[in-house]
């Protein structure tokens, strides 16, 4: 039920993506880069909260601001397929109506993220895909860009050190070269390459109204096969928010995110088994997930403003800002 008991209880959390993030391997500049930018995310979102905005604006709007900064795998910047496009999925999810919306494999939406939330709000369906969710993405008046908008040089020579390799990618460890010290370089039957970080970006808030929303947005995976789609604009598995649990976005190997429903299951762990969000969500990443090396994260807020941010690779780009303008940001494990 969406509730309208307005109080001044507020957060916003998002994420920018796990992976094998070293410390040792980040230089000053770009770790300063990152902060910066998730703290302008935040930010955003959080001035949407404390007007009292809803949390689905919030969410919008945190991720707007990572869309358009290259430094994550969302929007401008987006990873390129074995085909040499990039192709875009995105989901949003009001945890008051439990409406969803996502677009995936979408190619000229400039914020994928809006589409999803058109998809939400302007149309009976869910999941609009290619062509057509770019078509209605442009009858809704968003903005439509051509599709070389997305590419920059760092990800098309991503892509070229992928295809000799001929492995698939998770971004965000691969273009910074590391040195992947966990050795989890397992090649999957479909080329995944599980070393690589995974730069999808995600927010979820409890506004004042005490609704829950969540929303992920992502350009997949380096060298995916083109019209791969993955976990982020799968609701349930990528995406989460029901008012009586919780809401969750997630980041990582998809096609784990997706067999496991990783979302939801935190929810459902809520909801059936009445574990607190932090107890939820630390059993689905750090026993299920583990349990068969699926890598990633996510982050997650419940109808009390708890936050959780559980991840199980070496770093998640990470943070949180509450009413008070509390303020947290991370990026490693140990921290
Ligand atoms: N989950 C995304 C996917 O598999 C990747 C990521 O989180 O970066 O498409």
């Amino acid at each position: 039920m969406a509730q309208d008991n307005t109080t001044e209880n507020f957060v916003l959390v998002i994420h920018g993506g796990a992976g094998t993030i070293l410390k040792k391997n980040m230089t000053p500049e770009k770790e300063a880069a990152y902060q910066a930018k998730l703290q302008e995310a935040l930010q955003a979102g959080y001035k949407v909260l404390g007007s009292g905005g809803t949390s689905l604006k919030a969410v919008e709007a945190a991720i707007v601001v990572m869309e358009d900064s290259p430094l994550f795998n969302a929007g401008k910047g987006a990873v390129y397929t074995n085909n040499e496009t990039n192709e875009m999925d995105a989901s949003m999810m009001d945890g008051g109506t439990l409406n969803a919306g996502a677009v995936a494999g979408a190619m000229r939406i400039k914020n994928p993220v809006k589409g999803a939330r058109m998809v939400l709000e302007q149309s009976e369906h869910v999941l609009l895909t290619g062509e057509g969710a770019d078509e209605f993405a442009k009858k809704q008046g968003l903005e439509i860009v051509d599709p070389s908008y997305f590419g920059t040089q760092n990800r098309l020579q991503q892509l070229k050190r992928l295809q000799n390799k001929e492995k698939t990618s998770l971004d965000h460890d691969e273009d910074q070269g590391y040195a992947l010290p966990d050795s989890s370089e397992i090649e999957f039957n479909v080329n995944i390459d599980l070393d690589k970080k995974f730069g999808t970006v995600g927010a979820v808030a409890l506004d004042k109204h005490g609704n829950l929303a969540a929303a992920t947005s992502t350009g997949g995976m380096t060298n995916k096969r083109f019209n791969r789609v993955g976990d982020s604009p799968i609701i349930g598995a990528g995406t989460y928010a029901n008012n009586s649990t919780c809401a969750v976005s997630s980041t990582g190997h998809g096609e784990y995110f997706m067999r496991y429903l990783v979302a939801y299951d935190i929810s459902a762990l809520m909801e059936y088994k009445k574990l607190s969000l932090q107890e939820a969500a630390d059993e689905v990443i750090h026993k299920k997930l583990k349990a068969v090396e699926g890598k990633g994260g996510v982050i997650a807020v419940d109808k009390e403003g708890n936050v959780a941010m559980p991840f199980n690779t070496r770093g998640m780009y990470r943070g949180y800002i509450k009413a008070d303008g509390t303020t947290e940001i991370g990026i490693y494990d140990e921290e």
